[in-house]
């Protein structure tokens, strides 16, 4: 089974760049249901195996990538925010890497802004570790499962479903995503870097 996290801040902290009604279902609502989905399918998946009866294991396994991927992303975005108070910044292992794979920190947020900008319906996008690579991508994310490279690890995520922005940002996709610079929590990103083995 699988546990929602607790949000790291006040459900108003990331307020203006991202109100208190949004992040409330967001959180509150959809992470949740993405979380209870995920364990139910994990129950019936085990229940599964234990009759001995797979006639439904596509269908399962194809869920179980679909809200188990909406699950973890959530979880996620939520943790990679912060409040615009907080001041984080980037380290300086992490920004020398940044300058090496994108040219430069502004090039990297140049090209995040626009892929965050062209992701198709409901999506992510995501600044990656690709271990095979050994380097640093930006990929965009269909559904939550979607347009992967194998075994990236995701280091700062930004959901880009309607749901995370409409609310308070109606159809103002680049709005959203110039808000979403203030509220980054650059020590998480830091720390997911950090513990990736390079
Ligand atoms: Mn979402």
């Amino acid at each position: 089974m699988i546990k929602m996290i607790d949000l790291p801040y006040p459900i108003n902290a990331l307020e203006p760049y991202y109100n208190r009604e949004t992040l409330a279902i967001h959180y509150e609502t959809l992470y949740k249901g993405y979380v209870d989905k995920t364990n139910n399918i994990l129950e019936k998946l085990e229940k599964m195996r234990n009759e001995g009866n797979f006639e439904a294991v596509k269908c399962l396994e194809k869920d179980l990538s679909f809200q188990g991927s909406g699950a973890i992303l959530h979880q996620l975005f939520f943790e990679n925010m912060a409040e615009a108070s907080l001041e984080s910044t980037l380290s300086e292992k992490l920004m020398n890497r940044i300058t090496q794979d994108f040219g430069s920190f502004e090039k990297f947020k140049e090209q995040f802004t626009e892929s965050s900008k062209v992701v198709e319906a409901s999506g992510w996008n995501l600044l990656v570790w690709v271990p095979k690579f050994k380097k640093l991508e930006i990929l965009q994310c269909e559904k939550h499962q979607n347009l992967t490279l194998w075994g990236c690890k995701p280091l700062l995520v930004l959901d880009m479903w309607e749901h995370s922005y409409f609310l308070q940002y109606k159809s103002k996709r680049p709005e959203y995503i110039e808000a979403f610079w203030n509220i980054v929590n650059w020590n998480k990103v830091n720390e997911r870097f950090e513990n990736i083995d390079i």
